[in-house]
């Protein structure tokens, strides 16, 4: 007997990690680096776990929910946060501010 492998539909979005440049010192991103980051919209509903219990990913910055339909960035370490707070952090930093 065969088993067919069920592949997970890929959503429309491509959610790409943002390659930090570490060889610049810690002192932030231009406004034009920023704007050319790959921002996307998170699309997939909160994870259930098997209690039945929603699993919510929350922002490390403002210490809020990451909803559906959010404006996210990826980091290369696998960290998401918000776009309007990366936005901030990134004027000073060019690190994850979780790592
Ligand atoms: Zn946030
Ligand atoms: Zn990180």
């Amino acid at each position: 007997m065969t088993l067919i492998r069920e592949a997970k539909v890929d959503l429309v979005v491509k959610e790409q990690p943002l390659q930090i440049k570490r060889t610049v010192p810690n002192r932030g991103y231009t406004v034009k680096q920023i704007e050319m980051m790959p921002f996307f919209t998170k699309e997939e509903e909160d994870e259930v776990d098997d209690d039945g219990l929603v699993k919510r990913e929350r922002c490390y910055l403002c210490k809020w929910y990451i909803e559906k339909g959010n404006y996210l960035l990826k980091l290369e370490c696998g960290h998401r946060l918000h776009k309007k707070c990366l936005e901030v952090w990134f004027c000073q930093n060019n690190t994850c501010p979780i790592c």
